[in-house]
C-alpha cells in the first residue's frame, strides 16, 4: 500500500534525511586507506545516535551494523568488518536514520585516494542517473518516467543497470511501497501523487548488470567482478515538483 504523508510527516521525514546527510558529510574526511570499515560503521552510529536518531538498518532483517559499506564489486549490502579501505577503491555508504518514527534513506559513492579514469566515469555518471530519476518527479508522472530516465541514461553511458534490487517507498519503514525500479516504460507503474515519499537508488555497473549473493546471504555482488558504484536520495512528491529530504 502506498501511503501519503502529511505535511507534518514530510517535516519529521526531512529531519531524518537531514540526519543522514549530516552523516554523509561526517564520514567523507575519514574515507582514506586504511581505515577499517567497521571504524566508519561506530562513527557513523555514534553520530547518528548524538542527533537523538537510530540507525535505520541495525538488525533490519538480521542486517549487522549502521552502515552498508561495498567496496568495488560489492553492489549493496556489504557490511562493516576489519577490511581496510585502499587508495583506488570505490566504495558505497548507505546510511538510514530514523528520527521520531520517521526514515531518511541515502547511499553515496565515494572514491578512496585517486581511482582509475573508468571508475570515475562510473561515479560521475551513477550519480548524474540519480538525478534523470528525480528530475521525473512531479505529481502526474508515473514510477515508471523515473525508472525509464534512469535506464535510458545508463544505456546511452554503457554502463550496466542492476535489475535484481530497487527503490521504495519510506516513511515510518525504511522500505515501503511502492518499488522504485532502474528500468522499466514510461507512463507505467503507480501515479506520482503530492505526499509520496520514494527512495531513488540507481545501481549501475562497469560490466555486466547481472549479480549474485555472497556466502553471508547479504552482500550482492556484480557477476563478472566489474565495479559498481550507488546514489540514493529520499525524496517527496510535493504539489508543483520535487523535495529531495536527504540533502541540505
Ligand atoms: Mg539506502
Ligand atoms: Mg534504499
Amino acid at each position: 500500500m502506498i501511503t501519503i504523508k502529511s505535511k507534518r510527516e514530510i517535516e519529521l521525514l526531512k529531519e531524518a534525511g537531514h540526519i543522514v546527510f549530516l552523516t554523509h558529510q561526517y564520514l567523507k574526511p575519514f574515507i582514506k586507506a586504511g581505515i577499517t570499515t567497521k571504524e566508519l560503521d561506530k562513527l557513523a552510529e555514534d553520530f547518528i545516535i548524538s542527533h537523538d536518531a537510530t540507525p535505520s538498518f541495525k538488525g533490519y532483517e538480521g542486517f549487522p551494523s549502521t552502515l552498508c559499506i561495498s567496496i568495488n564489486e560489492e553492489i549493496v549490502h556489504g557490511f562493516p568488518s576489519n577490511r581496510k579501505l585502499k587508495n583506488g577503491d570505490v566504495v558505497s555508504i548507505d546510511i538510514g536514520a530514523c528520527y521520531k518514527g520517521y526514515h531518511g534513506d541515502s547511499a553515496w559513492t565515494y572514491a578512496v585516494g585517486k581511482v582509475d579514469p573508468d571508475k570515475a566515469y562510473l561515479m560521475e555518471h551513477t550519480e548524474k542517473a540519480l538525478y534523470e530519476g528525480i528530475k521525473q518527479v512531479k505529481p502526474g508522472n508515473h514510477i515508471g518516467d523515473i525508472a525509464h530516465a534512469i535506464e535510458e541514461y545508463a544505456k546511452l553511458h554503457h554502463l550496466g543497470v542492476v535489475k535484481e534490487l530497487v527503490g521504495h517507498g519510506v516513511g515510518t519503514s525504511v522500505h515501503e511501497d511502492p518499488e522504485v525500479p532502474n528500468y522499466g516504460e514510461k507512463g507505467t507503474g503507480p501515479r506520482l501523487r503530492p505526499g509520496m515519499v520514494i527512495a531513488i537508488e540507481p545501481m549501475l555497473t562497469l560490466g555486466s548488470p547481472e549479480v549474485y549473493v555472497a556466502d553471508n546471504d547479504l552482500t550482492v555482488i556484480s557477476e563478472d567482478g566489474s565495479c559498481a558504484a550507488h546514489y540514493e536520495h529520499t525524496v517527496a512528491v510535493t504539489e508543483d515538483g520535487v523535495l529531495i529530504l536527504t540533502g541540505e
